[in-house]
């Protein structure tokens, strides 16, 4: 049997340096090797994020850093303001109302990015607003939102700015201390080339100050027994052991190229990939295209779902459909983390392939001749 091609944005392919540290012995976690180990991979997280400020390493989704976001910078009766725009967006809406936190929305269309001044309207609106949640990068509909302009804006108010960026840390440009974020959350099966199951949160001061005076209730995801064990290198309760040591492995990969130069690499395979598209005559879903993953409108007369399944039953392919009210109308072909030059090109022979089969013939080969030539002005230690 082959292996699939995963070009999902999430999970996304282990690499196989990776994939050896996670079939190593276990080791215990309340020992000072554990916790060496521990300490680095932190520090190395730290240069991803670009923060001085520590990072909570939690066992979860990335879905339990985002709940450990609300629980612990927000009360019951605060009111916050998510930045809209996709399914991912809506998640933050989803969690605070759950812990009954009063929701002002921007409002954006699905495709679109939304615009600084909207935000700065808002909290205009909601002066008492106590947070500001956006997005990275908006995985649903592939864009990327203008962090650096909403920090901007944000920091003109007393909200603390949350950003969700578990797909965009790693693809998208993401400064956080420098912007102005004042909680990053991530995950690591996107761009950090991990299986699922870690989940991160970077606080600055000002975020760890709301942590000690919010009164919602938490346990598992109380950031305080967190930060006391960090003190010593440690977790209040069992890590995923395995993870992390394999966190170090594709750290060490990011950290040995550079996080500018991985963001870059990210950024020609996204654009030879967006190439190729328009060499298919297909269009493109993202009016502010990320990185990390492409968006890609089903072209009239294609049954969206047939296309995703005749890309994977035909050749192992897999890219994702549109989730909820865009299922069927996009596909989502991911290029971030572990998936190189190869995988792209072998993602658009599958999708030429399915695409003929499914009625609507393209030029076969147009697709991988528009990547190849994208890629030939980029130097091939440049993308793997
Ligand atoms: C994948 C993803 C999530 C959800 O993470 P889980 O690990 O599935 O909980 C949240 N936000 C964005 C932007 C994502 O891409």
């Amino acid at each position: 049997m082959t292996d699939d091609v995963l070009l999902t944005p999430g999970p996304t392919p282990v690499p196989p340096d990776v994939r050896e540290v996670l079939g190593r012995p276990i080791i215990h976690h309340r020992t000072g090797q554990y916790r060496a180990i521990f300490k680095r991979t932190l520090e190395g997280l730290q240069q991803v994020i670009r923060t001085r400020h520590p990072v909570v390493c939690l066992t979860s989704s990335g879905t339990g850093a985002m709940e450990a976001a609300v629980v612990n910078l927000l009360s019951p009766g605060d009111e916050a303001i998510v930045v809209l725009g996709g399914k991912f967006a809506e998640r933050w809406q989803h969690l605070c109302r759950a812990y009954g936190i009063t929701v002002a929305t921007v409002p954006v269309e699905y495709g679109q990015a939304a615009d600084p001044r909207q935000v700065a309207g808002a909290l205009t609106a909601h002066p008492n607003a106590k947070a500001v949640f956006g997005t990275l990068c908006e995985t649903s509909t592939g864009v990327v939102h203008d962090i650096q302009g909403i920090a901007a804006v944000t920091r003109e108010s007393q909200a603390l700015l949350v950003i969700d960026a578990i797909s965009g840390l790693g693809a998208d440009a993401c400064d956080t201390d420098a912007w102005g974020v004042d909680v990053l959350v991530t995950g690591s099966q996107k761009a950090l080339m991990l299986p699922p199951g870690l989940g991160f949160l970077s606080l600055n001061d000002r975020a760890w100050a709301r942590v000690d005076a919010v009164t919602t209730p938490r346990f598992y995801y109380d950031l305080r027994l967190y930060r006391k064990a960090l003190a010593g290198d440690d977790t209040p309760f069992t890590p995923a052991v395995s993870l992390v040591l394999a966190l170090e492995a594709s750290l060490a990969r990011i950290l040995t190229t550079g996080v500018g130069p991985v963001v870059q690499r990210t950024a020609a395979l996204a654009a030879a990939t967006r190439a190729g598209m328009g060499a298919l005559g297909l269009s493109l879903f993202a009016a502010r295209p990320s990185n990390g993953v492409t968006a890609v409108t089903v072209p009239p007369g294609v049954d969206g779902k047939q296309l995703t399944n005749t890309m994977y039953d035909r050749a192992r392919v897999m890219v994702a459909g549109g989730q909820g009210s865009m299922a069927g109308k996009i596909f989502r072909f991911a290029h971030m983390g572990a998936i190189g030059k190869e995988e792209v090109l072998a993602g658009f022979a599958a999708l030429e392939e399915a695409l003929g089969a499914l009625g609507h013939p393209v030029t076969p080969g147009a697709g991988g001749k528009a990547v190849r030539a994208a890629l030939g002005a980029v130097q091939p230690a440049e993308v793997q």
